[in-house]
Parts: structure tokens; sequence; C-alpha cells
């Protein structure tokens, strides 16, 4: 029986693979962490040695790695994926990464006969473990035709941001403006804070007043404030700060290829850097509230 294969079991990867699994997939693993393939055996997955071994006799293959040189690693070159995949696989690569990785993987999988479909996520690991996450697609029509229903398993919303690479540069843009609502969110709740006000007080009236906004909604930063939210188990998984320093990088680097201004993104890259720098790298990025801090 042909069956989906999923490579990279992260925060993102392993929620989404049990959503895939709930719906009643066939699917097959691999990451080079074992304890992450193991969770997704106990849930029912099929766990390979390689990628290659995972991606045998699949229908599709779906992706979810840190960043580009992990994504480029696993389909490219002499070992890659796409040097022993049958023609006709499915190819969903749902990592956030930049648009010529994603371009250059996409003819070298066409070339075997591969339909190939960028599709980074938003919604976080809330949205993987709900299976709610938002979709955004570059590709052909029709390979976007027949990523739709697989990726309906893991997500709500579908959108087809135009052809391959787009849904990366889509996602990036996304990425920039949530990098400066969560640090412009952080910095108005300190404030508040050093003003002697109850931030839960503070970000109920900002959530309902014109400062609202998906951070306040859905990932308040301030600890106590919400449950079920990194800031209240310490900033402990969700979406890493080396991460979100990631996609700063690739939407400064998208803004420098055209010549767009982006002042904003320029500022949150320098708070995330300096965040990371000071040993933040494997937190999520709501951490970056603890820079506004007065000690
Ligand atoms: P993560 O670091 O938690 O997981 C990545 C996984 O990939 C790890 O388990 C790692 O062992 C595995 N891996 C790395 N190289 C591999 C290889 N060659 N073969 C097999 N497995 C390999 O990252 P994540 O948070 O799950 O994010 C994955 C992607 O999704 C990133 O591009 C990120 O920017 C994006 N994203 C993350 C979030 C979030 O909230 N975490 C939200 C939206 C998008």
């Amino acid at each position: 029986m042909s069956h989906i294969a999923f490579i990279g079991l992260g925060n993102m990867g392993g929620p989404m693979v049990s959503n895939l699994l709930k719906h009643g997939q066939s699917v097959c693993v691999f990451d080079l962490v074992q304890d992450a393939m193991a969770h997704c055996t106990r849930l029912g997955a099929r766990q390979a040695k390689t990628a290659s071994e995972a991606a045998k006799d699949a229908s599709v293959v779906i992706s979810m790695l840190p960043a580009a040189t992990h994504v480029q690693e696993l389909y490219l070159g002499e070992s890659g994926l796409l040097a022993s995949i049958e023609p006709d696989t499915l190819v969903i690569d749902c990592s956030t990464i930049d648009a010529e990785t994603a371009r250059a993987v996409a003819w070298e999988a066409n070339l075997k006969g591969c339909p190939f479909v960028d599709a980074p996520v938003s919604g976080g690991v809330g949205g993987a473990k709900a299976g709610t996450l938002t979709f955004i697609m570059g590709g052909d029509e029709s390979a976007v035709a027949l990523a739709r229903p697989v990726l309906q398993n893991m997500g709500v919303n579908l959108f087809h941001a135009g052809p391959v690479g787009a849904g990366q540069i889509a996602k990036i843009c996304n990425n920039l403006l949530l990098a400066v609502l969560m640090a412009g969110t952080s910095e108005a709740l300190q404030l508040a804070i050093h003003h002697g006000l109850d931030p839960k007080v503070v970000s109920e009236i900002m959530r309902n007043s014109s400062g609202g906004n998906w951070t306040l909604e859905k990932y308040n930063p301030c600890p106590g404030v919400m449950d079920n939210v990194p800031a209240a188990n310490d900033y402990q998984g969700g979406f890493l700060v080396r991460l979100m320093n990631k996609d700063l990088d690739l939407a400064l680097a998208a803004a420098s290829e055209t010549g767009s201004a982006t002042p904003m993104a320029a500022a949150a890259q320098s708070l995330f850097r300096v965040h990371q720098n000071h040993g933040n790298g494997h937190r999520d990025f709501s951490s970056i509230f603890e820079l506004f801090a007065k000690s």
C-alpha cells in the first residue's frame, strides 16, 4: 500500500504526523533523532533507517526541516532523495526556507517527473497539534491540486500564493510581521508592568483595542497571562529564537533582492539577534519579552 513519507519530526513535524495518522493515512517517518521517531511509531507510524528508505514506494514525500541547508541535503546531490525517488511521487516541502532553494528542488523534482509544492506553514505548534495549520503554497495549479487533500489532514486554511517559491516569500513576509508584533507587544507589556499595571488586565485592554494582534490573541509573551503557551512553560518548545532569526535573515535577503525598505524587520532582527547571543537560541521566540525587563 502506498504511504506518505514524512521527514523531520521536530516541534512541528511530530504533531503533523500525528494528525495524518488520525486521518487514517499510512505514514513512514525518518528523523536524525531516534526519540522523535519512537514517539511517532507509538502513534502508529512506521519508521525507516534513512530518508530514502522512508520514501521508497511512497506516493507523497513531506519534509519539515529547520533550514535550507537541511532541505538541500535531503533532496539534492548524489545521495539525495531525488536521485532514488519514483516518478510521480508528490514532493511537499513545508520547511521555511528561501525561495531560490525551493525553486532548485522543484527543478530537480520535475526533471524526475515529480510534482513539487513549497508549503510553509503558519499557526505554530498549537496549530500543528490541533490540525489547524495554515499552509501557504507555491507551485503549479496541478501540483497544488494534488497537495490540497494531503495537507487538509493537518490544516484548515490552504492558500495558493503563486508559482514555486511564492509560498516561501509570502511566509517570510508573515514572519517579518510576526517578529515586529511580538517585539512590540513585549515592549508595551513591560512598559505597563514598569508602571505597576497588571499584565493580564493590560493584555485584555490591548486585545480589545486598536493594538490587538495575534500575539495577544493566541501567544501572549508574558508568563501568567495565558495557559498553554510557551510563556507558561519557561518558553520551552514552540518556535525557537534561532528559527525566527533565520526567517528574519530570509526576509532581509529577499528585501535586498528587490531594494525594498524594511526598517521594522531590521530593528526586529537586531533585537532577536541580541536575544540569541545572550544564550536564548533554543527558547521560544516569545521569550524576547525578557529582553525588555528591568532588573
Ligand atoms: P525543529 O528544530 O523542532 O525540528 C526539526 C527536525 O528536523 C528535528 O527533529 C531534526 O532532528 C530534524 N532534521 C534535521 N535535519 C534532518 C535530516 N537531514 N533528516 C531528517 N531529519 C532532520 O524545528 P520545527 O520547529 O519543527 O520547525 C521546522 C520548520 O518549520 C522550520 O523551517 C521552521 O522555521 C518552520 N516553522 C516552525 C514553526 C514553529 O512554531 N515551531 C511555525 C511555523 C514554521
